[in-house]
């Protein structure tokens, strides 16, 4: 192996040589992927086409010896580390640019105890890998909407998706972690076990360690269930917004309804003369007895008058990639998000007027309806915050060629901008992008300080810093925020 220029913590550049190499590869049972190794450009793929990281090394690890091994190595070299799962995070953080890259997709493993309705996960899973392994056995917990999308960075931010309303956020189905620290020591996480730090994996990201072990709680669920689209003409007046908002705040909590504004794609149960016009897609789960769903539905379909009503039993599994198709690897992305305590009627209008000027067919203003069980929780329940909010919004800035970058980038931020004094407090880490890390006190509100102390106990010198980073600072005075303040909006416009 030939000598190796990769960046340290500090910003400088030091050389690795060939002894050293040596050593790491032979103490793996993965691979050590260099820029010279034929699997490099494979390994240096994400999912955002827009993040151009050329990593010095990726540490593919297949158990969590390997990543001891790995982040011993970057510690005791000070080396530039970024951890990845399933690479799927928008500001393109799995990848450190000359740095090392310690890579878990190899780590694939899935237990399922059908007796205590447990899973045992491995940091490499997709959610895909993850419900297709426990749906065998008629259990799921809530994940994302993405077949492909990584278990790890979806649950270290808080994870939510069709059955969160019913069951709550991913990480309020976490039992239990084994977490490697900045340190290299592996350590066991739970409420009954290094409490502080488990905290801080649900919901504060990769700040805290690389995980290795996830041990969820798993429920009954389908394996048939009702789901599907509703697709309506987008209503340049807003009120089909209003009355989706009403009917989805009068709905039960098994219903979870999404709003989608983008234009038209060739769906195939979608008259021609649709595609390419705007639409508003109702993605729509009912996590319970199909025909109660039924009758759960009746107000949310009475809203309009749509091109097309495709709800209808349907497998679990088969919806959760139902969405695969529009958002496959390899595009140019860029997400704006925030938090919303209601769609007031002023956030309505900008939305429509923004909506009227989406920059491209791919580009889309996505409305996540929360609330239901994972409002029930405190925020300082967990390191997530923003738990009364009940509409998440991502502004998806999605496309292909490069030369459409600052057109799009722009409408993102604008209509992130002209909504801002509609937002709730905090905001998604996961939904954030590369340039937002200033905004990550603000996302943490009123958690960031105690993260701030834990990120101190177990990673002082911030070697975990390719992530929303929480900059470690030890607690002083005692608690100096008051923990447990519901998100609230920052400006409460009139409705
Ligand atoms: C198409 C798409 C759809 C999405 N849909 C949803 C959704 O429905 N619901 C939702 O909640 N989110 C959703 N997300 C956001 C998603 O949760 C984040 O992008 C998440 O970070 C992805 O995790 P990953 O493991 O794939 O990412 P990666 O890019 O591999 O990891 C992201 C970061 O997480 C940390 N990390 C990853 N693994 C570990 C580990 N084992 N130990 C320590 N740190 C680790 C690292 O800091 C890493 O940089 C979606 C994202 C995309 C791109």
């Amino acid at each position: 192996m030939t000598d190796v220029r990769i960046r340290t913590t500090s910003g400088n550049v030091t050389t690795l040589g060939e002894s050293a190499l040596d050593r790491l590869a032979s103490a793996l049972r993965g691979d050590l992927v260099t820029r010279d190794s034929p699997e490099y450009e494979d390994a240096c793929r994400i999912w955002n086409a827009m993040i151009d990281h050329r990593p010095a090394l990726i540490a593919r690890c297949r158990t969590a010896a390997d990543v001891v091994t790995a982040v011993r190595f970057a510690r005791d070299h000070e080396l530039l580390v970024a951890v990845r799962g399933g690479g799927h995070n928008i500001a393109g953080s799995a990848l450190a640019d000359n740095g090392l890259v310690i890579d878990l997709s190899p780590m694939k493993n899935v237990r399922v105890d059908r007796v205590r309705r447990t899973a045992r996960v491995e940091p490499g899973v997709t959610l895909g890998e993850f419900d297709r392994d426990t749906q065998a056995f008629g259990l799921a917990t809530p994940l994302g909407i993405n077949s492909t999308t990584g278990i790890a960075g979806l649950t270290l931010g808080g994870g939510y998706g069709w059955l969160s309303r019913k069951l709550g956020l991913t990480v309020d189905n976490l039992r239990a972690a084994d977490v490697v620290t900045a340190a290299g020591e592996l350590v066991p996480a739970s409420t009954a076990e290094n409490s502080d730090l488990f905290w801080a994996i649900r919901g504060g990201g990769g700040n805290f360690g690389v995980v290795t072990s996830f041990e969820y709680e798993l429920h009954p669920v389908g394996p048939e269930v009702l789901a599907g689209v509703i697709v309506h003409p987008f209503d340049p007046t807003g009120d089909l917004l209003r009355r989706y908002r009403d009917a989805m705040e009068a709905a039960p909590d098994e219903l979870t309804a999404w709003v989608v504004m983008r234009k038209a794609p060739p769906l195939p149960f979608l008259p021609e003369a649709v595609h390419g016009t705007p639409v508003v897609i109702i993605p729509t789960l009912y996590a319970g007895d199909p025909e109660e769903g039924q009758r759960a539905l009746a107000p949310l379909r009475a809203i309009g008058t749509p091109h097309a009503d495709v709800i209808g039993p349907t497998p679990y599994v088969g919806f959760q990639t139902a969405f695969d198709p529009l958002l496959t690897p390899g595009a140019r992305n860029y997400w704006k998000t925030h938090n919303f305590a209601t769609l007031y009627d002023g956030l309505i209008d900008t939305l429509v007027e923004h909506v009227r000027g989406l920059p491209g067919p791919q580009c889309e203003i996505f409305l996540a309806k929360l609330g239901g069980a994972v409002s029930r929780l405190p925020d300082d329940a967990t390191a997530y915050v923003g738990r009364d909010a009940q509409f998440v919004m991502n502004v998806h800035g999605r496309w292909n060629d490069a030369s459409e970058d600052a057109r799009i980038v722009d409408w993102a931020r604008q209509v992130y901008q002209d909504t801002l004094p509609y937002a709730a407090a905090g905001a998604y880490v996961n939904f954030m992008t590369e340039d937002e890390g200033e905004r990550v006190r603000a996302a943490y509100g009123p958690n960031y300080d105690r993260l701030a102390a834990i990120k101190a106990k177990y990673d002082p010198t911030n070697l975990f810093r390719s992530n929303q980073n929480i900059r470690p600072r030890p607690a002083t005075t005692g608690p100096q925020v008051t923990i447990g303040q519901p998100s609230r909006p920052e400006v409460r416009p009139q409705l």
